[in-house]
């Protein structure tokens, strides 16, 4: 799996937000009270407002109007001259081209010179049409010497390329800005400045529409978590205050209320309310959210009001991770770019040695012009493959699914295998409890307390069960147990000094607890496809309980439609016991089944396919499952809303729980696929086609820069339907 590593200084400044003579900086020299007033003293004629915030290592500066950022910087940079550079933030955290949307600094440079490249291009195409209309309807002819208008507007317009390509011959390399420049340059001595002209406005063209298409697939992603959330209320010796969402850091607490949204990711320390989720998970039905319940930014609070504490906030959101990989994503070259690129070069070589053939053979400089135009622009072959990448990348986006670099995108419908994860993936979120079963002389609020006070800090869909069933019940949960979390197995927890187990089978083998004298029951709740959770204290059982998974809709189809469209194998990968595990698989016709499996068993089991099997999908929630997605060659994280280690591990994370969004997905990677080769044919065959063409002179150097404009037309074209089309 590709992806970009952020290697930070440790003393770089980084600038948060900038507005009108203010700013707020944040490093890690700004931890310390010592250097803050350093730079406070030194600061303090041009500075009429200074507040810092050592927790979250940042100032926030007002300066006066005779004074510029810069010069404060200065200043900084002079006290601490380990510092190297000061950066702003868009630069320091991620580097993605034409400004992120997760950095609050967006670069003002990408949307003014994109503007201005709109307008240029705007310039030069009336400028073609004046030429069409004096050439084609008056019938006047232009001249088109070095020295004509036409010459000098094409040399104007290359002035990029040419520094370009200056800079490429200065390091001693011969790209494709050199070829272009040279071709350029000929057909302008050689009195051919109408081609040389069209050379540079189609190119001029390419580049602008496929920044246009990056762009639009950034704005899509950028739309998806805007939180626009400018002002929050944030709780100051008990007082609501409102501040600037810059000023909040990690551990203040904040308050929303019914209607707006979640500002921050957090902790419920008070209050509750009914948050919707669906940005987060996808489900419509709103979630009662109550103390010490996580939520996340972007989330919205329909009714209620809570206080929470703040776990993470801007870019450190669960939101913005995955935004962010996403976008970086568009910035990675994936196998069709990198291929696109090979062929590019060797187009490039053949270019040149076909246009020096035709000279030698026909000895006629107009031909080998007419080919050298035809083949110099082999960029329509690199548009081929990124443009349709990155449409499809925004069209996942918009049907929320988040997909990191188009490797992934591509290997999907190149995979041979799925595989999934049973609890919480194909079933939902919250199984049911469905029979309680006790031992003798243990009454029900005993064996609550127990089994949720191991229960209470797991995130595993059972313990959620759990705890929301013991809540109802009323019955105290203590908070404060000693808990291990056993993968694949159940919990251990330790409470003055008492030891609970709660779990299933295989734990109470391995512990040496024996469930015998509920065999008989047992037995039948696992032909019924339950699962079985036994409890034990101080090694002796007290009971157990069984759950009732509801499995989501749409699980059979979309299996069947993954098999219809060319998945050869399916399979079951999870930690249930094997009765439960192969009922489940029967009925919803898996291939294998890979049962009461540990994390590493399941990793195992991803690792056997793939020695059989080209690319191996894996699908999970996150819980017992990252070390077997980590394994596989695309990993899928589905419903995981807030799962760090799903978000860190996949590849691909469906946001919304719908089984069809996986069968999308497919189609998408397949669509995606077939407009790349669609595009390689449109722009490799005319090529080769019109350098054959013009080889023999029946091409003009005009009409040779008229057939680029076609194909990379196409090629744009093409792409963009991918963009567009939600029904891929
Ligand atoms: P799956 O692979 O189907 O997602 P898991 O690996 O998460 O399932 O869990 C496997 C089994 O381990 C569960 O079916 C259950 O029996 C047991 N288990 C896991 N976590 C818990 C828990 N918190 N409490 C009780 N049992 C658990
Ligand atoms: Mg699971």
């Amino acid at each position: 799996m590709a992806s970009v590593k952020i290697v930070k200084n440790m003393n770089e400044i980084v600038i948060k937000s900038s507005t009108a003579n203010r700013v707020r900086l944040k490093s890690d020299i700004f931890k310390n009270y010592q250097n803050i007033s350093l730079i406070e003293k030194t600061l303090h004629n041009i500075v009429v407002n200074f507040r810092e915030n050592t927790a979250c290592k940042s100032i926030v500066l007002t300066y006066s109007s005779n004074t510029t950022l810069e010069n404060i910087l200065q200043k900084i940079n002079t006290l601490f001259p380990t510092i190297t550079q000061s950066i702003p933030a868009s630069n320091a955290i991620c580097g993605v081209e034409g400004g992120c949307v997760t950095c609050n600094i967006k670069s003002d440079i990408s949307p003014i010179t994109f503007k201005r490249k709109v307008i240029e291009f705007g310039i030069l195409t009336a400028y073609s049409i004046y030429l069409f209309i004096t050439e084609n309807i008056l019938g006047i002819v232009a001249t088109t010497s070095p020295f004509s208008l036409v010459a000098v507007v094409a040399i104007v317009a290359a002035i990029p390329l040419l520094k370009e390509a200056y800079e490429d011959i200065q390091k001693g390399t011969f790209t494709l800005q050199t070829f272009m420049s040279g071709t350029l340059i000929l057909a302008i001595l050689f009195g051919e400045a109408t081609a040389a002209f069209e050379i540079i406005y189609i190119l001029r063209g390419g580049i602008l529409l496929e920044e246009y298409i990056a762009t639009k697939s950034r704005n899509e992603i950028k739309n998806l978590i805007e939180l626009d959330i400018q002002k929050v209320y944030t709780l100051v010796d008990d007082v609501e205050i409102e501040v600037d969402i810059d000023e909040i850091c990690i551990g203040d607490v904040v308050v929303s209320r019914s209607g707006e949204k979640i500002p921050v990711d957090g902790m419920i320390i008070e209050g509750s309310a009914e948050i919707d989720e669906s940005l987060i998970n996808g489900r419509s039905d709103s979630a009662f959210k109550q103390k010490d319940d996580e939520l996340f930014a972007g989330t919205f609070c329909e009714t209620g009001r809570v206080y929470i504490k703040v776990t993470a906030i801007g870019n450190d959101t669960y939101i913005s991770r995955v935004m962010s990989d996403v976008e970086k994503s568009l910035a990675l070259k994936s196998p069709a770019q990198l291929e696109a690129d090979k062929l590019a070069s060797k187009l490039l070589k053949l270019g040149s040695i076909m246009t020096l053939g035709t000279l030698l053979v026909s000895g006629s400089f107009l031909n080998a012009f007419s080919v050298m135009i035809i083949m110099s622009c082999p960029c329509s072959t690199i548009l081929a493959a990124s443009t349709a990448i990155s449409a499809g990348i925004a069209n996942g986006a918009k049907q929320g699914i988040l997909i990191k670099g188009g490797e992934a995108l591509e290997k999907i419908s190149q995979s041979e295998v799925f595989c999934f994860d049973k609890t919480g993936t194909l079933t939902t979120g919250k199984p049911i409890i469905k029979d309680i079963v006790l031992s003798e002389n243990i009454d029900k609020k005993t064996f609550f307390s127990y089994l949720a006070t191991a229960e209470y800090r797991n995130s595993h869909p059972i313990a959620t069960a759990i705890v929301e069933y013991t809540k109802k019940l009323d019955i105290y949960i203590e908070q404060d147990a000693q808990t291990e979390v056993l993968p694949g197995y159940g919990v251990k927890s330790i409470y003055k000094k008492k030891v609970i187990f709660a779990g299933n089978q295989s734990l109470f083998t391995k512990q040496k607890i024996s469930t015998k004298e509920f065999k008989k029951q047992t037995s039948h709740h696992l032909d019924d496809g339950k699962t079985i959770v036994y409890l034990a204290v101080d090694k002796k059982l007290l009971g157990y309980i069984t759950l009732e998974h509801e499995i989501r809709e749409g699980t059979k189809k979309m299996i069947s439609d993954l098999r219809a469209k060319g998945v050869k194998h399916i399979a079951l990968v999870t930690g249930d016991e094997v009765k439960v595990a192969n009922a489940f698989a029967l009925d919803f016709n898996f291939d294998t089944v890979f049962a009461n499996q540990t994390p590493h068993g399941k990793a195992d089991a991803i690792e056997s396919l793939k020695k059989q099997y080209k690319n191996v999908v894996m699908v999970g929630d996150g819980v017992n499952d990252t070390l077997a997605m980590s394994k596989a060659d695309v990993a899928i994280s589905f419903a995981a809303g807030g799962s760090d280690a799903a978000i860190e591990v996949s590849n691909i994370a469906i946001t919304h729980s719908h089984p069809e969004d996986v069968v999308n997905l497919y189609d998408l990677s397949k669509k995606t696929l077939k407009v790349v080769n669609q595009n390689y044919w449109i722009g490799t065959s005319t090529n080769i086609i019109g350098a054959g063409f013009a080889a023999i002179g029946l091409l003009s150097p005009a009409a040779a820069g008229a057939i680029h404009i076609g194909h990379t037309t196409s090629i744009m074209a093409n792409s963009s339907r991918l963009a567009i089309d939600n029904n891929s």
